[in-house]
């Protein structure tokens, strides 16, 4: 017999299978010698009391053994003599709908930029050491996109749980681990997902994909409002008139050729800030209402938004034990944003803090049109550049000195390895910015005790949290509203945010764009 138990315990118990097991019997007058196995289907860590206690969801076997049931990939046919499909970009979104058209039939040829996921490493130990920017190759460019070396956060508000999950049996399939089906707060870690995604790109080359790195799509061939062919730096052209653009929200060049090309493009709102670290044993002591966080406890993330003065201000990519990172994608400007290891064992908790954009507030670029968002966020990385002293040092401030608008004297050394110049973020930021971010600090020191200290230090900037462009699609066929064949898909088309979401977008577009083709081909 099965039976499934939803029970709060103590962390020390839910790490103890044996208690736990114990504490089941107990609970619903089970004998201990008949429960065979407990699966635990969902954990989630409950903070908001002084006694944490953690929830879990359990399938109790009584009487019954435990089958295990490993997670299975789908067949995934030989594509090698199928339609083609090309896909641009090799991020979550790019390759998940590589993975999709496989197993619908078709042929996916993906098109990167950057490099693979180890050569893109040496590039990544050049901006941090060297202060060199790879255009090509960086924190946003280069196998697995924007998510390869992050902290691999894996939640998302899409209410389709189904297409999550699917997403994540998929991780597990290629190697993360199947505990990212439990947690209610999965992440997967930066050492881990190199890995991963290395799997899914054999797997693709394997049954007859092919996926190229080096490769930069620098122009579109469009005849009669239909995608003709893709133009490549070396000046090649790849002739198809199917074409999934998924180049993520950094790819300024490509929103430039579309609105170049006369292909409509809209400016959209975002969010920007600065990234804060603290020490992550005072983030456990404020949730965790403790001295010492313990052994059964993981290091603690926060989550906190408020209102100020109409505004959103919202913490976002929140990296427990983790480090911030340089993410510019040109020389010339300055980008933060974080990542964690697998454990989040870093001394350190860093989190975006970023407020509502309107596209209002770009009105002082409105001359570039829908580039507006994206003029307006590149003078802010461009400025903090300058003032971070033209190197990949950035602005920083000591929190509290930030609040009160002070230059900070000194400051430590914190995770961000290029290194910091202390500046006051009123110089680097618009003064409405500036303000909203002073305003919502005060407001999260009140909400979370302890948080607003001079032991935490303000990073500028964090500048790229979603796409500042839509590319308008139609929404049943999913293809531009004006080009056809041409399927705007991921976060840098204004459809997704974050890992999962832009997977699952990936996902869609394959499905609608191999549904045209096999209409055509039965
Ligand atoms: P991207 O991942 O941006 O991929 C686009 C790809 O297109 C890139 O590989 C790029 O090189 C390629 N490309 C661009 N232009 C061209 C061109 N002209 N020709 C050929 N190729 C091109 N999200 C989470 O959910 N959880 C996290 O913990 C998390 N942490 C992050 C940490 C960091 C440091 C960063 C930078 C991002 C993080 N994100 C996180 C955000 C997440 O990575 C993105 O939301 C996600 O990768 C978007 O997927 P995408 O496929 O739409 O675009």
């Amino acid at each position: 017999m099965q039976h499934e138990f939803t029970i709060q315990v103590s962390p020390e118990i839910a790490a103890h299978p044996d208690r736990l097991k114990s504490k089941v019997a107990h609970k619903n007058g089970i004998p201990l010698d008949e429960i065979r196995h407990i699966q635990v289907l969902k954990r989630s860590i409950d903070a908001r009391q002084r006694a944490i206690k953690v929830n879990l969801k359990l399938k109790v076997y009584v009487q019954e053994d435990f089958i295990e049931q490993p997670i299975v990939l789908p067949e995934y046919p030989d594509v090698s003599n199928a339609p083609e499909v090309v896909i641009i970009g090799a991020g979550p979104a790019g390759l998940f709908a590589a993975l999709r058209c496989i197993e619908l039939g078709c042929k996916p040829i993906v098109l990167e930029r950057g490099k693979d996921v180890q050569a893109r490493r040496r590039d990544l130990k050049a901006i941090t050491r060297d202060h060199i920017v790879n255009e090509d190759s960086n924190y946003c460019f280069g196998e697995g996109g924007a998510g390869t070396y992050s902290d691999g956060k894996l939640y998302t508000r899409s209410k389709k749980r189904g297409d999550v999950h699917r997403i994540l049996e998929l991780l597990v399939g290629f190697g993360a681990t199947d505990q990212i089906l439990v947690e209610a707060h999965p992440h997967i870690g930066t050492n881990k997902l190199p890995g991963i995604i290395t799997a899914i790109r054999e797997k693709i080359v394997e049954r007859g994909g092919e996926v190229h790195f080096d490769t930069r799509v620098i122009d579109f061939e469009i005849k009669n409002s239909e995608i003709n062919g893709v133009t490549l730096l070396d000046g090649s052209t790849i002739a198809t008139n199917k074409v999934i653009l998924a180049t993520g929200h950094s790819a300024r060049d490509i929103f430039t050729l579309l609105y170049d090309k006369k292909i409509e493009i809209e400016a959209k709102p975002f969010a920007l800030g600065v990234r804060v670290e603290h020490p992550q044993k005072l983030i456990d002591q404020i949730q965790y209402s403790c001295e010492v966080r313990g052994p059964y406890l993981p290091p603690s993330p926060y989550s906190i938004v408020k209102q100020v003065k109409g505004r959103g201000m919202y913490s976002f990519c929140m990296c427990p034990g983790g480090v911030i990172a340089p993410c510019a994608t040109s020389p010339g400007e300055v980008v933060t944003n974080g990542w964690s290891p697998s454990k989040r064992d870093q001394p350190t908790a860093n989190s975006g803090i970023v407020i509502e954009l309107r596209v209002e507030d770009f009105k002082e670029f409105s001359k570039y049109g829908p580039l507006s968002g994206v003029y307006f966020q590149k003078s802010i990385e461009q400025y903090a550049w300058q003032v971070g002293g033209k190197t990949q040092k950035v602005p920083a401030q000591k929190l509290v000195d930030m609040v009160e608008g002070r230059i900070s004297t000194n400051l430590p050394e914190t995770s961000y390895k290029p290194g910091l110049t202390s500046a006051d973020m009123g110089v680097v930021f618009p003064k409405f910015i500036h303000q909203t971010l002073q305003d919502g600090f005060k407001a999260f020191g009140k909400s979370m005790k302890g948080y607003l200290t001079n032991d935490a230090v303000v990073h500028a900037p964090e500048s790229r949290t979603s796409s500042p462009v839509r590319i308008p699609r139609d929404w049943k066929t999913l293809e531009h509203t004006q080009i056809k064949g041409l399927y705007p898909c991921g976060e840098g088309a204004g459809y997704a945010g974050g890992i999962i979401s832009a997977a699952i977008d990936g996902e869609k577009c394959a499905q609608a764009c191999v549904a045209t083709i096999l209409s055509k081909t039965v």
